[in-house]
């Protein structure tokens, strides 16, 4: 009994999955340490972590996206846990419905709302009893946090933020989004009387805290300047102000580079000075705005300041682990500075001040490699290497092709020439299904697909391209498609393509090359600063192969959901024969290819069943 609420004992499925039962007492075991927790998905890494913690009193589960926060409902209340979970504060302000506001802005207003009494949602929360009604809510057939949400603001008229905050202060399991996690002041924002050290923390996709630029950065571009410019002008002329804000933007027009590259820190951020200068200034904007406003507090609560963001981006820029670069994002049309974490002290620290840890992933680089990031000896278990194959390994056929590469020296015309034909020739292979081909980065995907000729289906990721573009295309095709996305991107992280028997629609996978991380000068500063305390040697193996493998990984992933999923992974690239990359992928290669022509005859066969 922990928290007023009895955990289940029991397992809710009808019988274990393979290693489901060793890993739960494993992880029990090792409560407290740091422990990783490598498995596929479809595992059902979700009920082992909830049933391992059984015995701990307070648990913080944090997942990248909201939507990922609906497994763990639906666990949580199998097991029948006293949950709540809390995301974006700005997602779920009722009197944001509809528009958007940066989450910077957002709180400051929030904030000058509250303190004013001018929010009837944030009002009501002491007006009456809601904590019975909303622990019903909670725990209702639905899932779906924004649902979930929908319900608490319709019904009880509350702000629901900072009510499941309020239920995050009683209850056993809160599920969390990573800047809940990972960024101390947004933890604040919900967990007022409460610390990291007072909880167990779950982090699932773990193999994200390997890329921290991906969990915490800041961006600036010339529009926000201008904008800053305009709106210091127009509420308090501050000379100081302008002048820093001029030299910036005259700064950002001379970016041109479309790879990130360093730019003198001293230069953006002179001294607290500044900081200081431009709180006062932000302070004196809001309290003009909320005088002029005679319209309702719906309208304050979108108000955006730009100079709160320059502030947000200078609070990074001032930390030591941080470092400012310069670039031309051609697609955007947009030139901006972006601030970086250049070690993983911004992330290890904070987990660090938990009680115990578990990082989950099916993509985790090996236990050396872990222990380096963690700066501790882990508690590793490699679910598949210690229990057997949790998918059968015949569902799947792994060809490498040796006669390309996307080495950085070799990418000429001829070489794109030679994917686009891999492509298209793999393409009148396959009967029916979606290949997914995936590029080490935008520049190489527009190279090779520029010249396709023969395949009359297909789409390309663009950046603003989204999961429901790409099903939609799926939907309205022949029946065969091929996908191009690149690594890292958020198609191949995240798309699911389901037929409605729940079976995987992607049927061939290539990794069009090795997605390394692009040489630039973060990449370079990130290596510097990690092999000061890991060596050269892990260091560059953390910079180059570790996330390419992952980035691998990650696409495979894409096509194999279930048990009944069967996929044939094209692995385009000669080095992938090289033993780091073989070593760090942990898988067994079904062929090696010279030939499109064979590669052709192993599809064939692969979907046949005769391999
Ligand atoms: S409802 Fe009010 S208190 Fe709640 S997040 Fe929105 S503005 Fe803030």
């Amino acid at each position: 009994m922990r928290n007023g609420v009895e955990v289940m004992e029991n397992f809710p499925y009808e019988e274990y999955r393979k290693g489901q039962r060793e890993s739960i007492a494993l992880i029990s075991k090792f409560l407290g340490r740091f422990i990783v927790l490598k498995a596929p998905t479809g595992f059902g890494k979700t009920v082992v972590a909830l049933l391992a913690h059984k015995d701990a009193d307070r648990v913080l589960y944090a997942v990248r996206t909201r939507n990922e926060m609906v497994p763990v409902i639906r666990e949580a209340k199998k097991l029948n846990i006293n949950y709540c979970f809390i995301f974006s504060g700005r997602r779920m302000c009722p009197l944001l419905r509809g528009s958007d506001v940066r989450p910077e802005d957002f709180w400051v207003n929030c904030r000058i709302l509250r303190f004013k009494g001018l929010c009837d949602f944030y009002a009501n929360l002491d007006r009456k009893p809601y904590q019975d009604k909303l622990g019903d809510i909670l725990h209702r057939r639905e899932n779906d946090p924004r649902q979930i949400v929908l319900s608490i603001i319709n019904e009880l008229k509350i702000c629901p933020f900072f009510a499941l905050a309020d239920r995050a202060h009683h209850s056993k399991l809160v599920i969390v989004t990573y800047p809940y996690l990972f960024q101390e002041e947004i933890f604040r924002t919900a967990f007022t009387d409460l610390s990291l050290s007072d909880y167990y923390v779950v982090v699932d996709e773990a193999h994200t805290i390997l890329n921290p630029q991906s969990i915490i950065e800041g961006e600036l571009d010339e529009v926000t300047l201008d904008s800053a410019i305009r709106e210091v002008k127009q509420y308090c002329p501050s000379e100081e102000v302008i002048k820093y804000l001029t030299s910036i933007k005259e700064l950002l027009k001379s970016v041109k580079s479309r790879l990130l590259r360093r730019v003198e820190k001293a230069f953006i951020f002179p001294g607290e000075g500044i900081l200081q200068l431009l709180e006062d200034s932000l302070i004196e904007i809001k309290l003009k705005q909320l005088r002029e406003l005679t319209v309702r507090p719906a309208d304050f609560v979108r108000l955006g300041s730009s100079l709160n963001r320059v502030l947000k981006f200078l609070t990074y820029v001032k930390r030591d682990e941080f470092q400012v670069y310069g670039i031309a994002d051609i697609t955007e049309g947009v030139k901006k500075l972006k601030v970086m974490p250049i070690n993983y002290d911004v992330i290890t620290e904070r987990l660090s001040e938990a009680k115990g840890i578990l990082l989950m992933s099916g993509t985790l680089p090996p236990k050396e490699v872990m222990d380096s990031v963690c700066g501790q000896e882990t508690v590793y278990v490699d679910v598949e290497e210690e229990f057997g194959n949790i998918f059968p390994r015949e569902n799947t056929f792994y060809a490498v092709v040796t006669y390309v590469s996307s080495s950085y020296k070799l990418r000429v015309k001829e070489m794109f020439l030679k994917y686009a034909d891999l492509l298209t020739s793999i393409y009148h292979a396959l009967d029916k299904g979606v290949i997914l081909a995936v590029y080490p980065s935008y520049p190489f995907m527009d190279e090779v697909t520029v010249n396709i000729i023969d395949i009359p289906d297909h789409i390309i990721e663009g950046r603003g391209t989204t999961y429901a573009d790409i099903a939609s295309s799926v939907l309205n095709s022949s029946g065969k498609v091929v996908v191009h996305a690149v690594a890292s991107g958020k198609l191949t992280e995240g798309i699911e393509l389901l037929d409605e028997a729940g079976r995987s629609l992607i049927k061939v996978v290539v990794l069009m090359g090795i997605p390394y991380p692009q040489p630039d000068d973060y990449l370079i500063d990130l290596r510097r600063s990690l092999s000061e305390r890991l060596g050269n040697k892990v260091a560059t193996d953390l910079t180059t192969s570790v996330p390419a493998a992952i980035r691998v990984l990650q696409a495979v992933g894409r096509a194999i959901r279930s048990e009944r999923d069967r996929a044939f992974i094209v692995l385009a690239d000669r080095r992938f024969l090289s033993l780091k990359l073989r070593t760090l992928l942990g898988i067994h290669y079904d062929a090696v290819v010279n030939s499109k022509n064979r590669l052709s005859e192993l599809i064939i066969k692969f979907f046949r069943g005769y391999l």
